[in-house]
């Protein structure tokens, strides 16, 4: 017989630990599994095993609001963000729902039944089960396989080339000369990890980034910690926090040149007298077109002024056998060449989704509160923002999916639908970010709208307002029961 649950999760990262932990807290009577297709939790925190690999987001606004982050370092590593992910999992019994070693591949929604019946691949066989519920936290990349653009003739290079998706434990960086193809997240957290050990690091990259340096551990944290103890610290930092980055992504916005001169301004300060910074650090796109970079207690720009670590801008004319050549002329000898070159974008894990029987082309869907699918019934996502730490989001949405919930039970209800039929609302891109890996992919992802409810907010404010206070009988999204399926359709026309 098909086992039957009430919730089903998909993904067992950040976002579906999170999920199952508010699902448990507030519904403690309903059924739920954690479908993972990995053989372990943590996503993204155990995938990541490049040196010196950390959150370039603050930990009070990437940790849960139920649960406190108490240690100094605000600025994470890894490890630390693995353990307190499997903390709160093993706390709370989460990890007694997961279902490891299951990819999942298809969903479809039956209106007769009123359920989803989801498929997993299970060491080669096919698994069923169904669930009233569809809750994806699958993140927002795939995990096979990182982003490498051509690079011409690196199959002449001797050397080792490795992606930091795929970084091998093994490899010995010790008095090598180490090329980071990049410039965004990864290559200015893997540069100052690799120098002091490598002979030298030098980060290549097309064209710069903005970066701000932070201190790694907040000091006005540890004294609230200190005076109020954790539980009370926790909101505060964390409001803390949400302010000032909401301050500063405003400000970016509003005031870009203001906000192009302070970052300039610090990087002058913190790099050697005479240094070109104009050519290496101001990016030709405005404050928050892209992710800003966060240095956490300025480690990048030590390492460039003791010699360790140097940066060249500019195009990729050739690898040779020893190292690669730019346009400009500059050869750079190297041993070790990582390709910090970004992720491939995949759409709620590649499941392919369909509702009585009709394909869901997810390009043709519209994005409700960015986390629910017009004409896709029963069904919820989490993916977080881009312009604050990710959790923020994924809270709220785990937090809507609960009083959904507890709505269609108080009501009689069998399921919900959002559906657009508001001519006026235009298509906007779901991940409105001019950054390179989300252009690459936006096509394949489902639509945003022009107006709420299908705007995608990128305001945690405002998202609180909408998704812990909100009406949930909006106008947006409509309900049905099994016995009036025939006569209301959900799917939009
Ligand atoms: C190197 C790196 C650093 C980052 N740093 C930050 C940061 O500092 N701040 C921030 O806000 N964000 C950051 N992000 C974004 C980051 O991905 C999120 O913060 C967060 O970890 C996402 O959690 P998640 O659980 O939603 O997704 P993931 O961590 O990607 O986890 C998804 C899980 O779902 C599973 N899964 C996927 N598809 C399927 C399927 N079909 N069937 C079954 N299981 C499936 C995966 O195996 C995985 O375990 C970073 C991302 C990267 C890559």
């Amino acid at each position: 017989m098909t086992e039957h649950l009430d919730v089903l999760i998909v993904g067992a990262g950040l976002s579906g630990i999170g999920a199952a932990h508010h699902l448990q807290s507030a519904l403690p009577d309903r059924t739920y599994a954690i479908l993972e297709a990995r053989d372990t939790i943590g996503g993204t925190w155990d995938l990541f095993r490049y040196p010196g690999v950390r959150s370039d987001s603050d930990m009070h606004t990437l940790g849960y609001r139920f649960r406190p982050w108490t240690q100094a370092r605000a600025i994470a590593d890894g490890p630390a963000i693995l353990d307190y992910i499997r903390a709160t999992a093993a706390e709370a019994g989460i990890d007694r729902h997961i279902r490891f070693g299951h990819r999942t591949v298809r969903a479809e929604w039956s209106s007769a039944q009123a359920r989803w019946t989801v498929e997993a691949v299970h060491r080669g066989e096919t698994v069923r089960l169904t669930a009233r519920f569809l809750h994806l936290c699958t993140g927002y990349y795939r995990y096979d396989a990182g982003y490498t653009p051509s690079l011409p003739g690196i199959e002449r290079f001797g050397g080792t080339v490795v992606h930091p998706q795929h970084w091998p434990q093994d490899l010995d960086y010790d008095g090598k000369n180490v090329v980071v193809i990049g410039s965004g997240a990864t290559a200015v957290t893997v540069v100052p990890a690799l120098a002091g050990r490598a002979a030298h690091v030098t980060m290549v990259q097309r064209s710069p980034t903005y970066t701000m340096t932070l201190p790694a551990e907040d000091p006005i944290a540890t004294r609230l910690r200190r005076v109020l103890g954790v539980r009370r610290a926790y909101p505060i930092v964390r409001w803390k926090n949400i302010t000032i980055a909401t301050l500063l992504y405003q400000l970016s916005r509003r005031r870009p040149h203001l906000v192009r001169a302070l970052l300039r301004r610090a990087a002058v300060r913190q790099l050697p007298p005479g240094y070109p910074v104009d050519t290496h650090f101001r990016p030709r796109y405005q404050p928050w077109d892209q992710r800003l970079c966060f240095v956490p207690d300025g480690d990048l720009f030590a390492a460039i002024r003791q010699g360790q670590a140097s940066v060249q801008t500019g195009r990729i004319a050739e690898f040779t056998e020893t190292g690669l050549r730019l346009e400009s002329g500059a050869e750079l000898e190297a041993d070790i060449v990582v390709t910090a070159t970004g992720l491939r974008l995949l759409a709620l894990g590649g499941i392919t989704l369909a509702v009585d029987g009709r394909p869901v082309a997810l390009p043709e869907t519209m994005a409700y509160k960015g986390m629910m699918l017009s004409g896709v019934p029963n069904l919820a996502f989490t993916v977080g923002y881009t312009n604050a730490s990710w959790t923020l989001k994924a809270d709220l949405v785990s937090e809507y999916v609960v009083r959904l919930l507890r709505y269609l039970d108080r009501h009689d209800l069998d399921w919900c639908v959002p559906a657009n039929d508001d001519p006026t609302v235009t298509e906007r891109p779901l991940l409105d970010f001019q950054a390179g890996y989300v252009l690459r992919s936006i096509d394949d992802f489902p639509r945003a709208g022009s107006r709420s409810p299908w705007r995608l907010g990128m305001s945690y404010a405002h998202d609180l307002l909408k998704l812990r206070h909100g009406a949930i009988d909006d106008g947006a999204l409509r309900f049905s029961r099994r016995s009036v399926a025939r006569e209301a359709d959900p799917r939009p026309a």
